[in-house]
């Protein structure tokens, strides 16, 4: 179709960052836009890769007993091997620490320099040292880190600065006169109120006292570069700036970057400048998108609910998480990640909408029609249901383009899905079964060719963003050869599927999930050690083995004020119920001086009634959690041996709502 190249990238990711949702997901994003626009035919670079550099490497490599060239090769292996199980398919993955990139980032370091756009001075001021980071007085967020919120330490030191400052004015009517360069708007009209205040110059490097792990500055080898400017760079590295200029020249003027939302004054402040302090055009667009809830809470190490990819993976598939994050929120908008909600869309949107389609269209050909297509039928035999159906596939081909083309990923879909509604519909309306039972054989001819085209459609439109299951229909479909008829650019004109196609049926391309898997209640990582065999806890149970495990290790004392930090009362059991389509968790309604919902994993071991009436001990100044949709305001405490798990309980009859200390 075009000859114009389009250019895809995602963060390079910390290196020491375990894995999450959050790099999933930007990952999926860009790799779903790089399937579907070379699918359009277009040529395309989709890059990703990891961010290796900075004093966090460093120590962590120290602690390690490692180099941090050693320390890196063996972490940058996680996220290598879970973009192959996620079917990531990026054309470079590139390392800051690669002999390619450190070369370039000495090329614009010399070149702003001779330009004098470079130039040495004395800071004073403030530095957050985990963060690697400059603050100015009235940056600072109650004197501490506006940033992460921790202590700032006040140094002098003699560094470079990058002239930012004098690009403000040229950076305010370059976003002003291009609209569609920060997406969404909230983030363009962000970073215009950013640039109303004065900018400042930049912090570019870090003298080898303190840090040594970094590019070295050309000009001085005392130095090693700021990480941020370093990592920058990596964008213009794998195209071929200063190494292939033809390649760099015809992809980077349509290069898109993904990210955060969180790292959008790097992306579109010091970056746009930096370009054009050695006179190269800022990227055509950078689009920020929202962060992950999960279970209706802010992911976090200390409540343990990170969600961890490779678990998720061996529960539900790359493609079912891949259709899922993309469908459920618009990109650019904050979501959150619930396995009940996952579970919802494999079962209505995949297992129902899409595999009942493709089942019962097989099953159909294969009994009237021994499984091979009839031939594509003339104009004149279409009657208007049909004629329907080829114009609703027209029209999903353009919107599934224009969504495409804003990265408007949930609106693609939801194009697609109406099409998938439109062709069940047409199956119950044009009724096969009756076209067969009334001997209209050439008009139950035009139905199923032009179904098995629909499907066909169907499945080149859902490959980008699910690839396995878009060639597992290919495969029933029996085109799997077909490699022309995979493409978005064989959707028109329609009837691109040749007549006398032999399909194979297969098994259902997504079995319905009947119970929420185990791994949904305990969010996120498995706890290591004594429960084994990979079984999740709920996250009440988690937090009490954590906290035995502690008490039993002695090397973790609190004060009797730490202690007093958790509320701890008397509560009387008024309800029990089993919650819905779990196997493990209760939900209890208790008085503890006000009526109280609490949700606890212990539906295996008591029977509700027998609870009702006790008098137990409850935590009430915990965050509220929400339990497969279930809200939980508190925890019980229970212990937990072979034999099971004991609730808490008083002998005597005891107030509810007191205080236990
Ligand atoms: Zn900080």
């Amino acid at each position: 179709m075009s000859e114009e190249t389009f250019y895809v990238t995602t963060p390079i990711y910390y290196v020491n960052d375990v894995p999450h949702i959050g790099h999933v997901y930007t990952t999926v994003a860009a790799d779903v836009i790089a399937r579907y626009m070379r699918s359009l035919g277009k040529p395309v670079i989709f890059l990703t890769g990891t961010d290796e550099h900075g004093q966090k490497v460093e120590q962590a490599a120290r602690e390690r007993g490692l180099s941090p060239q050693e320390h890196c090769d063996e972490m940058v292996v996680r996220f290598q091997q879970l973009w192959r199980r996620f079917n990531i398919s990026n054309d470079d993955f590139i390392r800051t620490t690669e002999d390619r990139h450190t070369a370039v980032v000495k090329h614009f370091l010399n070149e702003l320099h001779s330009r004098g756009d470079i130039y040495r001075s004395t800071y004073d001021g403030w530095y957050c040292i985990p963060d690697e980071r400059f603050w100015t007085e009235k940056d600072l967020a109650g004197g501490k880190c506006p940033d992460c919120g921790r202590e700032v330490v006040q140094i002098e030191e003699a560094n470079y600065f990058f002239r930012m400052s004098k690009y403000q004015d040229w950076l305010l009517s370059y976003i002003e006169d291009n609209p569609d360069f920060i997406r969404p708007d909230s983030r363009r009209n962000e970073m215009l109120g950013f640039l109303r205040r004065p900018l400042e110059d930049l912090c570019i490097s870090r003298p080898k006292s303190r840090l040594h792990w970094g590019v070295e500055i050309p000009f001085d080898t005392d130095y090693v570069t700021y990480v941020w400017f370093d990592a920058l760079i990596n964008y213009v590295t794998a195209p071929g700036f200063t190494t292939n200029e033809d390649r760099f020249q015809s992809f980077w003027k349509n290069c898109t970057h993904l990210i955060g939302k969180d790292i959008l004054t790097t992306h579109t402040i010091y970056w746009p400048t930096m370009l054009r302090g050695i006179d190269l055009a800022p990227p055509r667009r950078v689009f920020a998108h929202g962060w992950w809830t999960v279970e209706g809470r802010k992911m976090s190490k200390s409540i343990g609910n990170v969600v961890e990819p490779n678990l998720l993976l061996d529960e539900y598939g790359a493609d079912s998480i891949r259709y899922f994050i993309l469908r459920e929120v618009p990109f650019g908008l904050d979501g959150d990640f619930s396995h009940a909600a996952l579970v919802g869309r494999i079962n209505s949107d995949l297992a129902n909408d899409l595999g009942n389609l493709l089942q019962r269209s097989l099953g159909m050909l294969d009994r009237y029609r021994s499984g091979s297509v009839p031939a594509s039928p003339g104009d004149g035999a279409l009657g208007d249901l049909t004629r329907g159906l080829i114009d609703h596939a027209a029209r999903t081909v353009d919107e599934v383009h224009g969504h495409m083309e804003q990265l408007a990923f949930d609106r693609a879909l939801k194009s697609v899905w109406d099409f998938i509604g439109g062709a069940n519909k047409y199956i119950d309306s044009a009724a096969p079964w009756t076209l067969l039972k009334e001997g209209k054989e050439s008009k139950l001819d035009v139905v199923l060719y032009c179904l098995f085209e629909t499907i066909r459609q169907v499945a080149v439109m859902i490959c980008p963003f699910m690839p396995e299951t878009g060639h597992r229909m290919f495969r029933q479909l029996g085109i799997a050869d077909r490699k022309e008829l995979h493409q978005i650019s064989s959707l028109k004109p329609w009837g691109a599927l040749p007549g006398g196609t032999r399909t194979f049926r297969g098994p259902a391309l997504f079995p319905r999930i009947e119970h929420l898997p185990e791994i949904a209640m305990g969010v996120g990582e498995p706890a290591d050690g004594e429960k084994g065999e990979g079984e999740s806890m709920p996250e009440d149970e988690k937090n009490r083995t954590k906290a035995r495990r502690q008490t039993d290790a002695h090397d973790d004392l609190i004060t009797i004020e730490e202690f007093a930090k958790v509320q701890l009362v008397a509560g009387k059991v008024l309800e029990a119920e089993k919650v819905e389509k779990s196997k493990k968790l209760l939900r209890l309604l208790v008085d503890t001086g006000e009526e109280r919902q609490l949700v606890a994993g212990i539906a295996e071991h008591y029977d509700p009634e027998d609870l009702v009436g006790k008098v137990i001990a409850v935590v009430v100044n915990l965050q509220p959690a929400t339990l497969m949709g279930v809200e939980s305001r508190g925890m019980l405490l229970a212990a937990e041996d072979k034999n099971g798990i004991h609730v808490l309980t008083f002998r005597e009859d005891v107030e509810p709502g007191t205080r236990i200390k």
